[in-house]
């Protein structure tokens, strides 16, 4: 990997392609998602990152605001130059992926949150990017939901969380335990092809998501959680969202209700790898508390997440050109 511009710079400024892999120090320099350009041009897009730092919905411990800004700063490690493991290529040079700043909406009117969000999501997915979201609290998953399922219909739900997230309340309260719930009532979802990994809290099921529990991931191993992932989902299109919670708190303290008992960063990232051939056309991971978090854990394990999907797409990409060859 050439390392000609190493002592340029801020390759989140002066880079001037978005598929550059640009060393810098992981401790200096003007901060973006792994070092991608600052860009609102979609032209020829493959990905985006995109912050929502919105957190006005916990009900326990708040600060997820500062997720976004927390996952930027320890991406800068994941040099881009580098490869994720165990992959031999890296995704940062492979597709073209922008870090597209963060939502803006009106903080002091939180009632109008929602709908900013969608709106601006709509916006973005406009293009053909696929869009990467890094919460904020787990009620973004709602906003975020409404705008994919306004270009792709309704979709399944892959849903990593210690929580079902499926408590209920008809006014549509901000509430982060809400949004599965809401996203079944206003049917973005289709929950016969949905499925919840890592739960440990108990919350009503009605529409009978299936589970696979903290503890079932365990039993069944990675291999039997991908498959009971593919059997549901099938070849519909999956839109993945990722509580942070679903590590145990030894592998993500920073987080707002941390549960113990859960599933490990290397059982997410394994779970993650083994799901190259469903559908997938949107991602979020959310609930990164900073304020709670020690020495970047969460950060960290959120940062290495967003990496696993985005070589996903990557992988998808290089299986299709090959097709096409
Ligand atoms: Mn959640
Ligand atoms: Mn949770």
């Amino acid at each position: 990997m050439t390392r000609a511009k190493a002592h340029v710079g801020d390759a989140a400024f002066l880079s001037r392609k978005n598929n550059e892999a640009w060393a810098e120090p992981a401790y200096s320099g003007a901060l973006s998602a792994f070092r991608r350009r600052y860009s609102r041009d979609l032209k020829n897009v493959d990905a985006v990152i995109w912050g929502v730092p919105f957190d006005l919905a916990t009900s326990y411990r708040s600060g997820t605001r500062f997720g976004p800004q927390a996952i930027r700063r320890i991406s800068a490690m994941w040099e881009p130059a580098d490869n994720a493991w165990p992959y031999d290529f890296t995704p940062f040079t492979e597709l073209n992926i922008v870090d597209y700043g963060d939502a803006v909406f009106d903080y002091s009117r939180p009632e109008t949150v929602l709908d900013t969000i969608t709106a601006q999501a709509s916006e973005i997915l406009k293009s053909k990017a696929m869009l990467y979201s890094m919460g904020g609290d787990h009620v973004v998953t709602y906003a975020l939901l409404r705008a994919h399922v306004k270009k792709h219909g309704p979709l399944a739900l892959i849903h990593f969380d210690a929580h079902p997230d499926t408590w209920s309340d008809t006014n549509k309260n901000h509430y982060h335990g809400n949004f599965a719930s809401y996203a079944i009532d206003d049917k973005l979802i289709d929950p016969a092809a949905s499925i919840q990994v890592g739960i440990r809290t108990r919350a009503p099921n009605p529409h009978k998501l299936a589970q696979v529990d903290a503890e079932q991931c365990f039993k069944l191993g990675v291999d039997g959680v991908i498959a009971k992932i593919k059997k549901i989902v099938g070849n519909r299109k999956a839109y993945l969202s990722l509580d942070i919670d679903v590590l145990d708190p030894g592998h993500a303290p920073g987080t707002g209700t941390p549960v113990p008992g859960g599933i490990s960063t290397r059982e997410l990232y394994m779970i993650l790898r083994g799901l190259g051939s469903v559908n997938l056309i949107g991602a979020d991971i959310v609930e990164v508390s900073p304020p709670y978090d020690v020495s970047d854990i969460t950060a960290n394990a959120a940062a290495g997440a967003l990496q696993q999907l985005l070589c996903l797409q990557a992988l998808r990409r290089k299986k299709t050109s090959k097709r096409k060859k």
